[in-house]
């Protein structure tokens, strides 16, 4: 039985090791966005099983080689094809005046960056320790991976971005060798990672968004309180595909 409904054009063109040129997915049902919702799944075992029931991958080892950017432009396009582009909201707080306000996009209208080369892994040279780091692309097997780290220090509620050891781990696994050697251990390569000065942690960040490529999750959007722009992010939270009531102009705050 094919009930797929749409065919994707897969960022990373299929030239990766263990990426798919093309998938083809199905709307979401209330199953999958249960699975959404789930306390108990991390968001790596989320994509996984979503993008076994919702695509036409259905070996979970086949999904765990996905790149991550491809998993992110896989999820934008299923809601797009479950719920529609247009009506993507959010609340956030003001990061000048602190208020809530709640900005909304059509997701169809974000960049996507398709692969630039397919050389990997990739190359940083890194000034102020004087190393060669090499680096690959995050796979949705790596978010699995940290995301359980995460869960052991149960620091996966506040999303991993209030546990510093969370940043270490999720650059950690991207690392394939430093100066030619790629037997490190993982625990060696997070302690490398930590003992970074900041002018190379910067050249590190810059080198992956230079190679970065998939869905933009980036907007801008201006406070209506005190009229101040700011960059914010879509995320792929339980809200992602039911977002939240529009206010009316008579909510306020
Ligand atoms: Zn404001």
């Amino acid at each position: 039985m094919s009930d797929f409904e749409a065919t994707l054009d897969m960022p990373s063109l299929g030239v990766l090791n263990g990426s798919k040129e093309t998938v083809q997915i199905r709307p979401m049902t209330v199953r999958e966005e249960k699975i959404l919702l789930s306390k108990s799944l991390t968001p790596g075992d989320k994509f996984l099983k979503i993008i076994t029931s919702s695509s036409d991958i259905a070996d979970p080892n086949e999904a765990k080689r996905l790149p991550m950017s491809d998993v992110m432009f896989l999820f934008i396009k299923l809601r797009n094809l479950s719920v529609g582009s247009s009506g993507y909201r959010n609340k956030v707080s003001c990061s000048m005046c602190d208020q809530s306000f709640q900005w909304e996009i059509d997701l169809n209208t974000q960049d996507v960056k398709q692969l630039k080369s397919e050389e990997e892994p990739y190359t940083a040279e890194l000034p102020r320790c004087g190393k060669k780091v090499t680096l690959k692309h995050m796979r949705l097997q790596d978010q699995i991976d940290v995301d359980k780290m995460a869960r052991t220090r149960k620091s996966l509620a506040v999303g991993g971005i209030n546990d510093p050891n969370f940043l270490s781990e999720r650059l950690a696994a991207l690392i394939v060798s430093v100066d030619g050697n790629d037997k490190a251990l993982f625990a060696e390569k997070c302690k490398f990672v930590d003992s970074l000065i900041t002018q190379d942690m910067q050249i590190l960040n810059d080198t992956m968004a230079d190679h970065d490529f998939g869905i933009d999750l980036r907007t801008t959007a201006t406070c209506p309180h005190c009229d101040s722009t700011d960059e914010y992010l879509v995320r792929l939270d339980p809200t992602f595909f039911r977002s939240p009531r529009k206010l009316s102009e008579t909510d306020g705050n």
